[in-house]
């Protein structure tokens, strides 16, 4: 097509129905491939911001409660060593004959397909981990390949899946790197609260060292802000200035700050399922089908 339209000269070739077809088809073609290689590849997220509790974790379940709820098959990875997400849907880190676990995937004591297991809710699995990868952690770091296992983890199963969630530490870490480098997508959920922004230039940094050095297809897929609470002005200003800096990336859905977001992991379930009519649980819903949106 180049060659043809050096001979033909740009303006010719732009107005030849020939040259205009075989355009439109090269289009269709990349079209339907990127279709296709979306369709048989998982949506990799890993949902980061190193200052801690701002709605990771509340996010990564509750998002993907709902992808899977919208017949996505959808993989949460724990790979935090608080294990919240895990606790959050109900498994008990700390029973006797636990099984692998995320920690055993960083050691590579076991094949990730041995520590995924079906949650209660349909399309919807769960990577569950324990305490004792922060002890995995330090373990690995004079080992080879340290930043890429969750990478060469995640490439085994992610044909199995439409979206992967992985649920990442409150620290710029090797387990964020990790993080980082297995997925397509860093999603960055922020609390609208003073200091919101802190530490996330920091992120950003990292975020292109690892572009740079080890995944250039990371992108940033969008800001999140949770907690928000219409009832004071302070969530509105923090909410501007993300839409300022994060401008088009900055997700229109905002998180309220909700009772029953709150109380839900004590429930072992996520809010959609423990009061799908609250204001949370509607939030998430909303956030859920934005982000289907952005990641067709
Ligand atoms: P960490 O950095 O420790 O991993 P985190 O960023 O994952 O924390 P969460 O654990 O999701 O944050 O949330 C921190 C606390 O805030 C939790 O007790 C959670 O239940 C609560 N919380 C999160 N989102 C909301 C919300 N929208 N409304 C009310 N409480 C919330
Ligand atoms: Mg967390």
């Amino acid at each position: 097509m180049f060659a043809l339209s050096k001979i033909l000269g740009e303006d010719k070739a732009r107005q030849d129905p020939l040259v205009v077809d075989y355009r439109k088809r090269i289009a269709c073609f990349f079209i339907s491939f990127r279709v296709i290689i979306l369709s048989i590849m998982a949506r990799i997220i890993c949902v980061t911001n190193q200052k801690g509790g701002v709605g990771k974790t509340t996010t990564a379940v509750n998002l993907s409660y709902y992808l899977a709820k919208d017949k996505f098959r959808t993989l949460l990875i724990d790979f935090d060593p608080q294990g919240n997400a895990t606790s959050g849907l109900g498994v008990e880190k700390n029973q006797d004959n636990f099984g692998p676990t995320m920690t055993d995937v960083l050691l590579k004591t076991a094949m990730i397909e041995s520590v995924i297991r079906p949650t209660k809710y349909k399309n919807f699995d769960l990577a569950p981990t324990t305490p004792e990868l922060a002890n995995a952690e330090v373990e690995i770091t004079t080992q080879p390949k340290k930043f890429t296992r969750l990478r060469d983890a995640v490439g085994r199963i992610e044909g199995n899946y439409d979206y992967i969630i992985i649920d990442l530490p409150p620290s710029l870490s090797l387990l964020t790197v990790n993080g980082m480098i297995a997925s397509r997508y860093l999603l960055l959920p922020v609390q609208t609260e003073f200091y919101a922004l802190e530490g996330v230039a920091q992120l950003l940094e990292s975020m292109k060292l690892v572009m740079k050095q080890a995944n250039p297809n990371l992108k940033l897929l969008g800001v999140l802000a949770t907690m928000y609470d219409k009832r004071t002005s302070l969530s509105a200003q923090v909410y501007n200035e993300i839409k300022k800096y994060f401008k088009q990336l900055t997700f229109k859905t905002t998180i309220p700050r909700n009772v029953r977001v709150a109380e839900a992991p004590s429930h072992g379930v996520p809010v959609g399922a423990y009061d799908k009519f609250s204001k949370g649980a509607k939030a998430y819903k909303e956030f859920t089908r934005e982000l289907e949106e952005r990641t067709k």
